[in-house]
């Protein structure tokens, strides 16, 4: 289960619901939160010996250089980043991240050792449009091949970008139908297919987790809006 902070938070505010989560912790599911940078020594020694884990929201593709502004993987791991966002869908939209751009940032991470949870999911007009299954499957393809046989160590997150912060939920089986797609391209790549985790993301709530998460194919979640409620996320890590 992750907890998507986005651009959320302030020193107090943190402190605060990282206290009020580590008090309705432990959880069966594996937990993390990933959040703003500039947090993230803050919020390792505030978990530092809790069963929560941390990451970040995004790397660079590149290990150091002249990228202004961008954040390198190896710094991550030096805070003791478990996990890193990628391809994120308001990255993919709001800064232009194509599907290999994606795709190396994933494979930089794996070298320093944090697992990436790549970000995939169509828009509305693709679903209308019926292109669901074609444009999980190009985003999904450039990280296989990218990746070669290290593809058995990301995590995978199914975002349909008609349900992230709009309240509107992929209902379980529209859900399934697409987790299980992936999993067949997974398995196509990899015999350790089935040890891959396939989160779902968008508008999970305490009342629709427990539903999504019984499905065969869903594994977890991908949290935003609710990650920032300690009870709230709380109560989805339970329901997993
Ligand atoms: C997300 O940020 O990845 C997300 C799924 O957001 P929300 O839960 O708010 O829809």
């Amino acid at each position: 289960m992750i907890g998507n902070w986005k651009l959320h938070g302030n020193r107090v505010e943190n402190a605060e619901r990282l206290a009020a989560l580590k008090e309705a912790g432990p959880w069966q599911a594996e937990v993390a939160v990933c959040v703003p940078f500039p947090y993230i020594p803050e919020v390792a020694l505030a978990l530092q010996g809790s069963r929560i884990a941390w990451g970040a929201q995004d790397c660079s593709a590149h290990e150091s250089g002249a990228y202004t502004g961008e954040v390198a993987a190896p710094m991550l791991a030096e805070f003791g980043c478990r996990y890193v966002i990628v391809g994120h869908s308001e990255r993919r939209a709001l800064h232009g991240e194509t599907d290999q751009q994606v795709a190396d940032k994933a494979k930089r991470a794996l070298a320093h050792h944090l697992t990436p949870i790549v970000c995939v999911g169509e828009t509305l007009a693709e679903r209308d449009a019926g292109q669901t299954d074609e444009v999980v499957k190009r985003q999904l393809s450039a990280v296989i091949h990218t990746l070669g046989h290290c593809i058995s160590q990301v995590v995978v997150a199914y975002e349909p970008v008609w349900a992230i912060g709009t309240g509107r939920t992929a209902t379980p089986e529209q859900a399934q139908a697409v987790h299980a797609r992936l999993r067949r391209q997974l398995q196509a790549a990899t015999e350790k297919a089935d040890l891959i985790s396939l989160l779902y993301g968008g508008s999970v709530k305490p009342d629709n987790a427990a539903a999504l998460f019984a499905q065969p194919d869903i594994d977890g979640g991908l949290i935003g809006g609710a990650s920032l409620k300690a009870a709230e996320f709380a109560a989805i890590c339970r329901a997993a």
